[in-house]
């Protein structure tokens, strides 16, 4: 298996100015990649520490890919040093110089000079052109070891990588890998090592590796053989091993969110739907309003926070408030209700709890909240607690607790 190292260039980095999420980028498409990542540099923007960081990462690793530092000004030295390390001369790439010259026009710009050194590219190198800005980056290859300079900002990194580092370093490997995300909820991340781990222990290919995400987690499964058919069919066979454990916790087998899902099965069946929120503060509604497309069935959201509102908006009798409280499986009922027919939707479903870090209880501790789920035969409701973790944290993980319930329901209905 070929490795690599990455060196992110830059003294903002080392300032801690900016966090080096090109590293964390670079080294989770490589591994995807099958490329082994050995390790991450960090220098700032200088020549001789650039240098000495450039030569080490040469000796230990096949390639080496950098980050930052291809700018037009007189700090940007990461492309000289590597030309100069390599021993390849800089020479003027003309549709490099065109791109930018045509980069510059579509922005209303002067072009300086300084612009034109960006074109300046090692002799024999394979370049990269910058969609969405002016530094190109480019693969040069010299002495069995390949680097692959990368400009800093991130979305141009990651344009580029995916345009253009992903085929060519698929163009010169031997062998092809295919694999699939599954994402899981339901399920912690320990508890399904626990469960996989007779298929987990001893892998060679295809491998298994588990993440944890924020309230859920996911499994890749990975193969790498000589065609690309044949890494498929071992990732299904092992696919399906995977479901008959655990299939009961998955919801996408394409490593899609959770809203995409659910809002992908209401488009389909024609379930219209309204939300009530309280403690979540209309955060399901956003979440699930990120999917293009949901116009068709999503109607309302009511972000009904105080008593009064509940009340007003939704209809949720006063003395229901007073009786059981805001947080209770009682309000979340009459609240799903109160939206579903103050919108006229197929469904209604409404949350009420505590977003915490204060007025907790012990029954009712932060992030405990009661979830309800309305339609025309009658409503359901669930308990939920997410393990305190802040504020920001309970409201995205009670909004995932939402989903998966709306998902389970949608799944049940008859198109
Ligand atoms: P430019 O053409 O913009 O000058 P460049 O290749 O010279 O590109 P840098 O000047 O090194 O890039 O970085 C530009 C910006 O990109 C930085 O100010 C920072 O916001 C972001 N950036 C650079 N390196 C990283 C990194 N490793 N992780 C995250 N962001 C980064």
């Amino acid at each position: 298996m070929a490795n690599a190292s990455i060196i992110a260039v830059g003294t903002e980095l080392l300032f801690g100015q900016i966090v080096n999420t090109n590293a964390a980028y670079i080294s989770e498409k490589l591994q995807l990649l099958g490329v082994n990542v050995l390790y991450h540099y960090t220098v700032g923007d200088n020549e001789g520490r650039m240098r000495s960081t450039l030569e080490r990462a040469l000796a230990e690793s096949d390639i080496v890919i950098t980050s930052g530092g291809l700018g037009p000004t007189q700090d940007d030295l990461t492309k000289e040093i590597i030309a100069e390390t390599m021993g390849l001369p800089l020479a003027m790439d003309e549709r490099a110089l065109a791109e930018i010259a045509s980069f510059f026009d579509r922005i209303g710009r002067e072009m300086t000079d300084n612009n034109r050194k960006q074109a300046m590219l090692p002799v024999g190198a394979t370049v990269f052109y910058n969609e969405r800005g002016t530094a190109p980056g480019f693969a040069a290859c010299e002495g069995g070891k390949t680097v692959i300079a990368l400009p800093g900002p991130p979305s141009e990194l990651a344009a580029m990588f995916e345009n253009s580092v992903i085929p060519f370093m698929e163009d010169r490997s031997d062998a092809a890998i295919y694999h699939r995300t599954l994402r899981f909820y339901g399920i912690g991340e320990s508890q399904l090592e626990t469960d996989l781990a007779p298929l987990i222990e001893g892998q060679t290919d295809p491998t298994l590796a588990t993440y944890a995400k924020e309230g859920e987690c996911s499994l890749r499964i990975a193969s790498k053989r000589r065609t690309r058919d044949e890494a498929a069919a071992a990732v299904g066979e092992m696919e399906r091993t995977v479901k008959e454990i655990a299939g009961k916790y998955i919801y996408s087998d394409s490593n899609e969110e959770l809203y995409e899902v659910v809002a992908k099965a209401m488009i389909e069946k024609r379930l219209t739907i309204a939300a009530a929120e309280s403690c979540t503060g209309g955060l399901f509604a956003s979440t699930l309003i990120g999917y293009t497309g949901i116009s068709e069935v999503f109607d309302a959201g009511y972000v009904t926070y105080s008593n009064g509102a509940k009340t007003r908006e939704l209809g949720v009798p006063k003395a229901l408030i007073e009786q059981f409280g805001a947080v209770s499986e009682e309000v979340a009922k009459a609240m799903a209700e109160g939206a579903r027919k103050a919108a006229g939707t197929d469904i209604g479903i409404a949350v009420t709890g505590v977003a915490g870090p204060d007025g907790g209880t012990e029954e009712k501790p932060s992030g405990f909240a009661w979830i309800a789920l309305a339609d025309a035969q009658g409503t359901i409701t669930r308990a939920h607690l997410s393990r305190d973790k802040g504020r920001e944290i309970n409201r995205r993980i009670t909004v995932l607790a939402m989903l998966a319930l709306l998902r389970r329901y949608v799944a049940g209905q008859n198109g």
